[in-house]
């Protein structure tokens, strides 16, 4: 009987690919994608929108608040000698320079972390809290701040006392091969974060046997992800928000879900994102974001280069900053990075969402999952505003909008409708011959 089945699934499959043409042309015409695209928008209620437009537009300021507070605490530390004493301190540690700057750089990153705290306070906690996406109590959120303080003091203690040797070594081109050795840095970084990090946040377990592991690995395996695992994590514990990633090189690659979108979602939604995680894994990260990430913070050290002597010639006697080798001239250089990472955020948000944009596309030929795909982009749209300005969107956004995945989603349809709808019906004739051959066969 299977064979039967068999058979007349390959002659449906003939014949639909055969009259394949006149199919699609008519379906292409009954579906408009723009009009799609209004409608999924549309089913957003208005309050639902304002409160995720209000959210998204206080991280415009935040971005400016965040660099002026940054200088503001960079202004405290030079002007009232804090940076020269720490730096002196360090140096009574040991005879060691490498050690004199570690230690140095330990100091600048607690006392930078209690300077910024009310700042992180408002922008993690209290508006996160304010806008529902926050599920943590204060005690809770507080000890994964520590957490991540402790992170950083390892991670950026060797990074930023490698940054200083550098400087000394090369005191006229570090800026470029402290470029090189940023992109180095985030290779490292991304390697060990799947495996050391991420647990220090969030329990990990292997998602259970069924259809939705199944389809998961699937799509992995055609994709060419080595994974034999899928993993699903507790964010629910933090947060309200949807996500998922394909994390890891060179034999630690993980693909993970969160608890939220596994509860949230439906299986075209879930096959949408994870294969738009894995679209970032195949679409060569290296080139395609961490390089160019990495030229420009390149062109942020060449910044630093050219500016931080000239503003330590005026100021630097005051503060106790010896020049730019010197460890207590840090919070300028922080300073000058600041400012220049602020004017460079479009370029960087554009970089980053034109990778986005590559997953989707990606995801969308590999999940072929148009509709979930636009569901999940207005779930996304409770915390993302869903139908900005272009301009807004160029500046601001480093992800492309609900309005630009939904339309992208949509277009994608269109072009594949026929396609779609071939494979439906014959998937149906399939299920309706073998409930046929089963009743017959009783
Ligand atoms: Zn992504």
């Amino acid at each position: 009987m299977r064979k039967h089945i068999l058979k007349l699934f390959l002659i449906g499959l003939f014949i639909a690919v055969f009259s394949g043409g006149e199919n699609l042309a008519a379906a292409q015409q009954a579906f408009d994608a723009d009009a799609a695209t209004e409608a999924y928008l549309a089913s957003v209620p208005a309050e639902d929108r304002a409160a995720s437009d209000a959210y998204f537009e206080g991280g415009y300021w935040l971005i400016l608040w965040n660099t002026l507070y940054g200088l503001a605490a960079a202004f405290i530390l030079l002007q009232f000698g804090i940076s020269r004493k720490m730096r002196e301190w360090g140096e009574k540690v040991t005879r060691f320079k490498f050690v004199n700057i570690f230690a140095y750089i330990v100091q600048y990153l607690i006392v930078s972390f209690a300077i910024g705290f009310p700042l992180t306070w408002y922008a993690g906690f209290i508006r996160e809290h304010q806008y529902g996406l926050a599920t943590q109590t204060f005690g809770p959120w507080f000890n994964e701040q520590l957490i991540g303080l402790g992170i950083t003091i390892v991670i950026f203690g060797f990074a930023l006392s490698g940054l200083y040797k550098l400087i000394a070594w090369k005191p006229k081109t570090w800026w470029l091969w402290g470029g090189a050795g940023t992109a180095v840095f985030f290779m490292i970084v991304l390697t060990i974060s799947p495996v050391f990090i991420s647990p220090l946040f969030n329990d990990y377990k292997p998602l259970e046997e069924g259809e939705l592991r199944t389809e998961i690995l699937a799509m992995a395996r055609a994709n060419q992800v080595p994974a034999e695992e899928v993993y699903w994590f507790d964010a629910s514990k933090q947060t309200t928000r949807i996500s998922a990633n394909v994390s890891g090189m060179f034999g630690t690659t993980r693909i993970s879900l969160n608890d939220n979108l596994l509860n949230d979602a439906t299986l075209p939604e879930i096959k949408a994102v994870m294969a738009h995680e894995i679209g970032h894994y195949v679409t060569n990260l290296f080139i395609a974001l961490i390089l160019p990430i990495s030229i420009v913070i390149m062109l942020g050290f060449g910044f630093v280069h050219v500016t931080f002597n000239k503003v330590n010639a005026r100021y630097g006697a005051k503060w106790g900053v010896k020049g730019i080798a010197d460890p207590a001239g840090l919070p300028l250089l922080f300073a000058l990075l600041g400012v220049f990472f602020m004017v460079m955020t479009p370029l960087l948000n554009t970089i980053i969402r034109e990778n986005e944009r590559l997953a989707d596309t990606y995801g969308l030929n590999a999940a072929q999952e148009p509709d979930g795909f636009a569901t999940i982009a207005l779930k996304l749209g409770a915390y993302r505003k869903l139908d900005p300005t272009p301009l807004e969107e160029f500046i601001f956004y480093d992800h492309p909008s609900g309005r630009t995945r939904i339309q992208m989603a949509m277009e994608w349809k269109a072009e594949h409708l026929g396609q779609m709808l071939e494979i439906e019906d014959l998937l149906e004739a399939v299920e309706r011959m073998e409930e046929e051959a089963a009743s017959a066969e009783e």
